[in-house]
């Protein structure tokens, strides 16, 4: 029982980490609430499902969990069929959901009372990345936890950063999403303001990828159709990154500033552009979306 490992959380990420561990040739014990998606990982090899997450505590000591958001975590960390209830000193726990850091450091003292050892390790590489196992985890958490979970990360990824103590893997997280949304703003505000000076965007693109403006939003996911071939903004913005989750990583990065008192204006300011997004229904679309605001011409 105790060389099993869990996985709770089986959707467009856990789905893809439940398979590379299953090929690793671990044993699996997953649950998750919609059933299909326990049916698509019992698929996937020697996969046993549970019932609830205290079940699969009884049977593993190692557990993943990939679940959408904070609430979702205290209910399968703490609820009453939560993993608390079965922990021991031989439980590893990987928290690697992207939630509120200030939660985590929480959870993770609660947790340690128990004496199970537990890391936050949220992902940046989004599906792709979790469906080739290149994801890079930023692991938050002690020393012995951090080695322990060497072994199982690596079957899910790549680069293994161990950023700190408990939740520095969530601040790593939502610290990078920040300046990638506010580094995609800014790119569409450029191209958008140059087309209308009359500068073809693929001469403007080219210019800043090789200027000082160059980021990820310019070399690798350019916001304006027909720049780049293969990326969202090419394919109606759909696939990539989409902007209901790049809402939430910069509703998280808000909450954190408050705690801290940190001053975040533009995070706040792109945070808004995010809820005006999603809330004309474009949530699905790619984060460069922004782009189709700032011209005007969102459906
Ligand atoms: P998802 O919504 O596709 O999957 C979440 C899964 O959790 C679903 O299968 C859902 O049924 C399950 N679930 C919800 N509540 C549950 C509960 N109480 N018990 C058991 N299962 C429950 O989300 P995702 O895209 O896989 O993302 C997961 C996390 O990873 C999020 O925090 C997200 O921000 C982060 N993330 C996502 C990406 C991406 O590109 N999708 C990239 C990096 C990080």
């Amino acid at each position: 029982a105790a060389n099993k490992i869990g996985i709770i959380g089986l959707g467009q990420m856990g789905g893809h980490m439940a398979r590379n561990l299953a090929a690793a040739g671990n044993h699996l014990v997953v649950f998750d609430v919609v059933d299909a998606n326990v049916q698509a990982a019992k698929a996937h090899g020697k996969v046993d499902a549970a019932a609830t997450p205290r079940e699969v505590a009884k049977q593993c000591h190692t557990i993943v969990t990939m679940l959408p958001s904070t609430p979702h975590v205290q209910e399968v960390y703490l609820g009453s069929t939560g993993l608390i209830h079965e922990l021991t000193k031989d439980h590893l726990l990987i928290d690697s959901s992207t939630i509120d850091p200030t939660f985590t450091k929480s959870l993770s003292a609660t947790i340690s009372e128990t004496g199970a050892l537990i890391i936050d390790a949220p992902v940046s590489g989004g599906v792709n990345g979790a469906k080739n196992a290149t994801l890079t985890f930023m692991v938050g958490g002690s020393t012995p936890a951090f080695d322990k979970a060497q072994k199982v990360l690596k079957q899910m990824g790549k680069n293994i950063v161990h950023c700190g103590g408990p939740s520095t893997g969530q601040a790593a997280k939502i610290c990078n999403n920040l300046a990638l949304a506010i580094q995609m703003t800014s790119v569409a505000e450029a191209l958008t303001l140059g087309d209308k000076l009359g500068i073809d965007p693929k001469v403007l693109s080219s210019i800043m990828n090789t200027s000082t403006s160059q980021c990820w939003s310019t070399t690798a996911n350019n916001p304006y159709p027909g720049v780049m071939e293969g990326v969202p903004a090419s394919n109606d913005y759909n696939g990539g990154f989409a902007s209901v989750l790049m809402r939430k990583d910069l509703g998280l990065a808000i909450d954190a500033a408050k705690s801290v008192e940190a001053s975040i204006p533009l995070t706040s300011s792109v945070h808004q552009f995010y809820n005006m997004i999603v809330n004309t229904g474009h949530g699905k679309k790619d984060f460069g979306y922004i782009l189709k605001f700032l011209e005007g011409k969102h459906a």
